[in-house]
């Protein structure tokens, strides 16, 4: 049975939860009157009066009322971690249920919260969100939240995310946006199920919702992205679902490209409607350039601008003195096929300017299948059968690179409460693991070499080289701490 408040985990030295008497092990159950629902709601609750009334649980059962004087401040204290909503929908392209046999449980948790939404940037349906959610939604002024949509048209919706209540998505996303909170709402398109007449309806009614500069106190939706349907090779026992090939690619980009200046905003040029990277690649296109992306790279996490913006500060790095530093270097890039070609472009011209020998090898996943093609889903195994398959190819020497670099975003150092990190009561993902759970340092004693995660450009890249030169391990985490994003390069 789900316990009742929050559980106290650490209590910070000198804080005003410390004088207070509060300690690890301690919960707590009621705020102001108020039954605590968790770590969110615990903030939110604490930062409303100057003094805070508090019950609190002891280990041995025993209630301990408190008073502190916070004034609205924090009190001091580490909770533990909640335990993640599972989603309601049964979503034709559902990536969990096209995962191979085999992996960790916890990458088959069907998480959907909007705890995660809000604090993360994950895409919810918000198919667990009744009433008393929505509620909480704005009460607690959880803004923005990200929503993926799919549909307005009700029964294409239905027939998306597989669950006959969850039609009706507008209504949900108004009752939001009618208590002031914003959102921001995407998109995954599929042959034949969501594009054509659906995906216009449901660009015309989210457009219409747009943040109205006049009226900002009412939410509004802040940005839609579009991206293609991900398919692997695990769909057995599934539903038929087309792919985007590139075909179907080209010639969605060649009708709706033009479009996205159309949806900017009238007085800031600031893009609102958003096409994911992957439409790109999987054209065989090269990707727009900067104003084709909103200024703040909004929706990045979800695919839209990561090459744009890998580019952009390729070329301003090529211009620093530190780019100097790759001088001499014979590096392996391992990525995804749909980055490999755009990485090459990038090395050729650091190469040029610095006189190095770095180079991205195209990985082939046959973990998920070949039709994956993004780099963050790459597993251990696929990247070391790569830099073997490489050594070869180059005359077998031990010594064939100086380092191997896997993306970063292949591993993950968060232990927060999602899908792929943590399950409720266990778990937790070490620092350097991979997907198929082979450890990064597995992966190094494999190959010989130095292996370091890409980081999120090239400087950060030379400061992985220079740490794995003096054994250090002090990563730029950033990739790593994102969402498992099918999308990263
Ligand atoms: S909402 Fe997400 S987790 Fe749930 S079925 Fe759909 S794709 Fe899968």
């Amino acid at each position: 049975m789900k316990q009742r408040g929050v559980l106290i985990i650490a209590v910070e030295s000198g804080s005003l939860a410390e004088e207070a008497g509060l300690q690890p092990g301690d919960r707590i159950l009621e705020i102001n009157g108020e039954p605590v629902l968790d770590q969110l709601n615990y903030q939110f609750l604490v930062s409303q009066k100057d003094t805070t009334r508090l019950v609190a649980q002891k280990p041995d059962g025993s209630l301990d009322p408190l008073e502190v004087e916070n004034g609205g401040d924090g009190l001091g204290l580490d909770l533990a971690e909640d335990e993640v909503k599972v989603c309601k929908q049964n979503c034709v392209f559902c990536f969990v249920h096209q995962m191979p046999k085999g992996f960790r449980k916890s990458l088959y948790l069907k998480d959907e919260d909007v705890r995660l939404s809000f604090l993360y940037g994950h895409f919810t349906t918000l198919s667990s969100s009744d009433e008393a959610e929505l509620d909480r939604i704005v009460r607690e002024r959880m803004s923005p939240i990200h929503v993926s949509v799919h549909a307005t048209d009700p029964e294409v919706r239905v027939k998306v995310v597989g669950n006959p209540r969850e039609g009706n998505i507008l209504a949900k996303v108004d009752r939001l946006l009618a208590g002031g909170i914003d959102v921001h709402t995407q998109v995954v398109m599929a042959p034949g199920l969501n594009d054509g007449a659906a995906w216009e309806r449901t660009l015309a009614d989210l457009s219409a919702r747009r943040k109205d500069h006049d009226q900002p106190r009412k939410g509004g939706v802040l940005s839609l992205s579009c991206v293609p349907v991900g398919l692997t090779g695990h769909r057995e026992h599934l539903p038929a679902v087309a792919d985007v090939d590139a075909a179907y690619a080209r010639a969605f980009l060649a009708r709706w490209k033009a479009e996205v200046p159309r949806y900017a905003d009238p007085l800031d040029g600031e893009p609102w409607l958003l096409l994911a990277d992957e439409w790109f690649t999987r054209a065989g296109l090269s990707v727009p350039g900067r104003t084709f992306y909103s200024r703040t790279w909004a929706q990045l996490e979800n695919g839209v601008g990561l090459i744009r913006r890998y580019l952009e500060h390729t070329r301003g790095f090529l211009k620093r003195p530190k780019a100097q530093g790759f001088k001499g270097r014979n590096v392996l890039l391992l990525t995804g096929s749909s980055f490999a070609p755009t990485l090459n472009e990038s090395l050729a011209r650091l190469n040029r300017a610095a006189g190095s020998r770095l180079r991205a090898l195209a990985v082939r996943n046959n973990a998920f299948g070949e039709s994956v093609t993004v780099a963050g889903l790459l597993c251990g195994r696929d990247l070391a059968y790569a830099a073997h398959a490489d050594r070869e190819a180059h005359g077998g020497r031990p010594d064939w690179v100086q380092a191997v670099v896997i993306p970063s975003a292949t591993l993950r150092t968060h232990t927060g409460p999602t899908d792929q990190y943590t399950l409720a009561g266990g778990e937790a993902r070490p620092e350097t693991m991979f997907l198929d759970d082979l450890t990064l340092a597995e992966l190094e004693r494999d190959l010989g070499v130095p292996v370091v995660p890409s980081g999120e450009n090239l400087s950060q890249l030379l400061d992985h080289l220079r740490a794995a030169e003096a054994r250090r391990t002090d990563w730029h985490t950033s990739l790593m701490t994102q969402p498992q994003g099918a999308y990263l390069p």
